[in-house]
């Protein structure tokens, strides 16, 4: 059975895919800030007869993400999917944006990735067999309020690109995906920030999208389970828009 790691999948898009790639018969390593977290993920995933752990780390820390890649090949096997999902959003208007709002997030998003993939990589060269999909974001296009985000989100586009290029002569592919608006925790927040409705904010979002719905977070799990399946070893390096029409809709 292939072992997957997907980081921040106690909720959101992260919970889906770690449920859409145990679906896909692979065992899955649920992997969020703090362990508790990922109880729900992991139960749903029993409960539906595949096989989880849960586990806890912080991305943006080297010894607990060495420690909890130790974990997961103790308990499950030596990951060989791995999904770069963990993240944070600290939006202001540059003017207004604190040293901690961009450090935060460039440091979640980007030195997480960094991390968890150096750690894991090793697992995947020596299976000669790896898939990494990496979260980026229309944001990395541009988008008011996020320049650490959309930094990050950019920043993981090239980082992508770089180990498709490292990493293929060993079987190993990498991509992005770039999900516009999802329904997530993230996307409340962001409305509950902005002091609109929740609901308000999803139908204006929609009516720029051009399937005319916000996103959900199987329809990125769903590009995910693609990216990851064996019959996707020829697709390297490739960013791929999850946003229900050709732009972002912002
Ligand atoms: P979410 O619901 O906020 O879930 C993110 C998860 O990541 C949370 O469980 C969070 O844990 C965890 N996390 C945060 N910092 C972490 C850290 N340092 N180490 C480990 N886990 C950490 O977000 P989402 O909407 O599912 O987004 C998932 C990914 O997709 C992110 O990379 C996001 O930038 C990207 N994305 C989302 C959208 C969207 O519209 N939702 C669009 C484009 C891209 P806590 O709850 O403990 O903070």
């Amino acid at each position: 059975m292939k072992v997957a790691l997907v980081t921040g999948a106690a909720r959101g898009i992260g919970a889906a895919t770690a449920r859409r790639l145990a679906a896909d018969g692979l065992a899955v390593a649920v992997l969020d800030l703090d362990e508790t977290a990922t109880k729900s993920t992991v139960d749903g995933i029993t409960a539906a007869g595949g096989t989880a752990v849960g586990v806890g780390a912080d991305v943006a820390d080297r010894e607990q993400v060495e420690a909890a890649v130790t974990r997961v090949v103790s308990e499950l096997g030596p990951p060989t999917v791995l999904v770069n999902n963990a993240g944070v959003l600290r939006d202001n208007l540059i003017f207004k944006m604190t040293d901690d709002d961009w450090d935060i997030v460039l440091s979640v998003h980007l030195r997480g990735a960094f991390l968890v993939t150096r750690a894991v990589q090793a697992h995947m060269v020596a299976a000669k067999w790896g898939r990494i999909v990496n979260l980026s974001s229309t944001s990395a296009l541009g988008n008011r309020g996020q320049v650490n985000y959309a930094a990050a989100k950019a920043g993981m586009q090239g980082f992508t690109k770089t180990l498709a290029i490292e990493l293929g002569r060993y079987n190993v592919t990498a991509n992005a995906v770039a999900p516009g608006f999802i329904e997530t925790d993230m996307t409340a927040a962001t409305a509950a920030r902005m002091g609109v409705d929740f609901e308000t904010l999803k139908k204006g979002a929609s009516e720029q999208i051009a399937v005319r719905r916000v996103g959900q977070p199987e329809d990125v799990a769903h590009t995910i389970s693609f990216l990851t399946s064996e019959g996707a070893g020829f697709v390297s390096g490739q960013v791929i828009y999850v946003s229900g029409g050709p732009s972002s809709g912002f």
